[in-house]
């Protein structure tokens, strides 16, 4: 076998990885009625800031868009199982692999992607399998039960009973729920 070129993978900040499948990924934009609406530009991001995508190769909206579809049913998992089975299949795609690295005496484990044209997938990966290394508990990553609304998000409250992207989302939810209320007492 040739040597093959291979790029160490970068791990997405976890908010970074939840507007990326919010802001590109198909299921949150046609549940909110989005889905005509032009995507933002991957220029948008990057700008946000360039000092981390400078560790990326460059990318586009499609590379946005591809990678928020193969996320999104990580956090739409209903078993862990489902969501390992997901996660390893998304290692295997994006052709990933730990290995050990050192610097003086400290060794830690870095990993490495033989797709770099993947850098993107792979980073957000990563950055999954680091949150489930400190966070087992993978029913914390989940969708948005409002309406209209399958906006993903990582559950980090105390009790963990978490059912909504954003403070919008539950707060008309609540609404609604009583104004129902209301009506069935009303009716009875
Ligand atoms: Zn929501």
């Amino acid at each position: 076998m040739g040597a093959r070129k291979t790029a160490e993978v970068h791990p997405l900040p976890i908010p970074l990885l939840v507007h990326i499948v919010n802001e590109w990924g198909d299921a949150p934009r046609i549940e909110a009625h989005e889905g005509t609406k032009p995507y933002p530009t991957a220029e948008s991001l990057r700008a946000e800031s360039p000092e981390f995508w400078a560790h990326f190769p460059p990318f586009d909206e499609r590379t946005l868009v591809e990678t928020a579809n193969l996320i999104h049913p990580i956090f739409a998992a209903t078993t862990g199982r489902q969501c390992a089975e997901h996660l390893n299949q998304l290692i295997l795609e994006a052709e990933m692999s730990p290995a050990l690295s050192s610097e003086a005496w400290a060794v830690h484990e870095v990993w490495h992607t033989a797709r770099p044209d993947r850098a993107l997938l792979a980073g957000a990966v990563l950055s999954l399998v680091d949150h489930l290394r400190h966070e087992p508990d993978a029913s914390r990553l989940g969708t948005c039960e409002g309406d209209a609304c399958v906006d993903v998000y990582v559950d980090q409250s105390p009790a963990g009973r978490r059912q909504y992207c954003s403070l919008t989302c539950q707060n008309r939810s609540r609404t609604r729920a009583y104004r129902a209320n209301r009506r069935t007492v009303a009716q009875s």
